[in-house]
């Protein structure tokens, strides 16, 4: 089978030709250091603050708030343990939720053997944080508050700006995991008053290995890697100049196309979510109906082992997820589709499919059509699925 359908676009995404082609030069012929003081390398500090502008414009800050990283997790690793080090003499409790990326999850419970407290908030059904919930949480010693923008697993985009502005009533820090969203979803950090943002190259076609965190001025927050004085001396090393030329590039092209792909992707996944529920017996959507990423569509088939759905569909040229990539490979179902109240085993048959700019609707009619197929198969082998079907016989 040649046919390859690409329908993992949350767990990364293909880097952009136009991408590519602008970081070429930065590995060959403008291979300078830009710390350095001659014209060469000069040329090549001007293109990192250029780039570092127009993802300043995209989020409506200035440039010299954004900092960048090795990627997503780098980011949320640092806004989380720099906040939490830099404002400990304020208090020591953090507030997150049970939804989060491992990034922040483990950054969180790694906090919590250091002394500090973690709440992490239930979501509803659908996926949302609770706002009453978040507010009585919120303690004098309340340091930090880090929801993300949307959801890795089943897409749902949390009331930010609501929950920004509980933060700054109460002079709490707020940041937020924006790695699915930003490129996206438009994003506004004052009107939202994010005080810090993550944000990764690969989760937008951009390259891997690239990111950034957004830190509002005035915030306090110790250095994360010590060395030179690269990125206002907050974070050390020698600027990785092809990425963030790729992170630029590619920010910068998710923002000039976002109203249109973002209505293609919206109508595309509807039309699969529509088909899927009708006609696949058994089925949930996970994730809100509306509040969630344009591109997002996360199912749960009664009486299917999400692992067996994968490779069957793998058989077929259909790359997907059954939850987020970092989960894959270890058998305890996805501790956002428990939080949001599947029992284990709807969970097990979760599946996780994430349209792309070039997803056509042909791949998603034969996506479908094998899922149909699949699902039918699995359920066949299913000694459950023939005892339900007896018990509603008997009823
Ligand atoms: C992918 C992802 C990350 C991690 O980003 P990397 O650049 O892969 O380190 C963090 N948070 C969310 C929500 C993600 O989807």
């Amino acid at each position: 089978m040649d046919r390859l359908i690409y329908l993992d676009n949350a767990a990364t995404t293909k880097t952009a030709p136009e991408v590519v082609e602008a970081m070429l030069p930065y590995f060959t012929e403008n291979y300078g250091n830009p710390s350095s003081v001659y014209g060469f390398a000069a040329k090549n500090k001007e293109a990192v603050a250029s780039q570092r502008e127009t993802i300043a414009d995209i989020l409506g800050v200035e440039a010299k708030e954004i900092y960048f990283t090795a990627g997503g997790s780098e980011a949320d690793n640092w806004a989380l343990k720099a906040a939490a080090e830099s404002y400990a003499s304020k208090g020591n409790h953090i507030i997150t939720t049970k939804i989060e990326h491992h990034a922040i999850l483990h950054t969180a419970e790694y906090l919590e053997k250091r002394g500090f407290e973690v709440t992490y908030l239930d979501v509803d059904a659908d996926g949302v944080v609770k706002l009453e919930e978040l507010k009585a949480a919120i303690r004098p010693t309340t340091i930090l508050i880090s929801v993300m923008f949307a959801n890795n697993e089943i897409g749902t985009l949390q009331p930010i700006k609501e929950i920004g502005e509980i933060a700054r009533e109460h002079g709490i820090l707020f940041h937020t995991d924006a790695v699915q969203a930003f490129g996206q979803v438009p994003i506004s950090a004052d009107e939202c008053h994010i005080d810090m943002l993550s944000a990764s190259g690969h989760k937008l076609n951009g390259p891997k290995g690239i990111g950034f965190l957004y830190i509002r001025t005035g915030v306090k927050i110790r250095s994360f890697v010590h060395g030179g004085a690269q990125e206002r001396k907050r974070r050390a090393g020698t600027e990785n100049v092809p990425g963030i030329i790729g992170l630029g590039t590619a920010a910068a092209r998710a923002a000039a196309t976002m109203e249109e792909r973002s209505k293609k992707e919206t109508e595309l996944r509807d039309y699969l979510i529509g088909r899927v529920l009708e006609e696949i017996p058994y089925t949930k959507l996970n994730g809100h109906p509306v509040k969630r990423l344009p591109n997002n569509a996360n199912f749960s088939f009664r009486f299917v082992e999400g692992e067996s759905l994968l490779i069957m569909l793998d058989m077929k040229g259909i790359c997907a997820s059954s939850g987020s990539a970092c989960t894959s490979g270890s058998l305890d179902p996805s501790h956002v589709l428990l939080a949001i109240g599947l029992p284990h085993e709807t969970a097990h048959g979760s599946l996780r499919l994430t349209l792309g700019a070039e997803t056509s609707k042909e791949d998603i009619d034969y996506t479908v059509d094998c899922l149909k197929e699949i699902v039918k198969n699995l359920r066949g082998m299913s000694p459950l699925y023939e005892d339900f079907l007896k018990q509603q016989k008997d009823n």
